[in-house]
């Protein structure tokens, strides 16, 4: 299917950022290179295996709340992050857990999800609307939810029931509140 490239260009629905905020000679990225050359300085090689030590996979949501090392206690090494809108199990983190626990050891599967998250404001309209705008709809599911709970056993049972995976015996799952920092367990039930 072809797109029509008029309709692809910004639309209306897209905030506007200052131009500064954006692109130009302080621009955000130019802030995180920057950031790495200090930290490229102080860096150490610390000699590590791609294995990570604790033998864990953590799936979670992008949200820039979730800081997930402090929150875990993981320290640089220890676990293999899978992160995305709402920390759904796609095709893709089955593709990664695949990897991670057929290719470089890792036996457990902790699912965080968290309250307030974008994606219960959303529904799947939201396909419906960009097909509107942009002349094509997605081929992938917005996976909006209403219940966290009930998204978080979901996340669980898709991982419990691949085929693709090793290790399915220690999947757990938990809601972190973004407000006092603390996990919620979920009953896989
Ligand atoms: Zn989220």
């Amino acid at each position: 299917m072809t797109s029509n490239v008029a309709a692809m260009t910004t639309s209306a629905s897209v905030p506007a950022e200052p131009e500064d905020a954006i692109g130009g000679e302080h621009s955000i990225t130019d802030r995180l290179v920057e950031a790495n050359g200090k930290y490229a300085a102080a860096f150490a090689d610390p000699g590590m295996d791609a294995r990570p030590v604790q033998r864990v996979a953590v799936v979670a949501c992008m949200d820039a709340r979730l800081d997930l090392h402090a929150a875990l206690g993981l320290r640089l090494g220890d676990c293999h992050t899978i992160r995305n809108a709402g920390g759904v199990v796609t095709d893709d983190v089955i593709r990664s857990l695949t990897i991670s626990q057929r290719a470089l050891g890792t036996r457990s599967v902790a699912l965080i999800h968290h309250t307030g998250c974008g994606l219960e404001s959303l529904t799947e309209e939201f396909r419906h609307d960009l097909e509107m705008e942009v002349g094509q709809r997605p081929a992938w599911a917005v996976e909006a939810f209403r219940d966290v709970d009930q998204d978080v056993r979901q996340s669980m049972q898709r991982v419990r029931t691949s085929p693709f995976l090793v290790h399915t015996d220690d999947v757990r799952g938990f809601v972190f509140d973004v407000t006092t920092g603390l996990l919620r367990e979920i009953d896989p039930a």
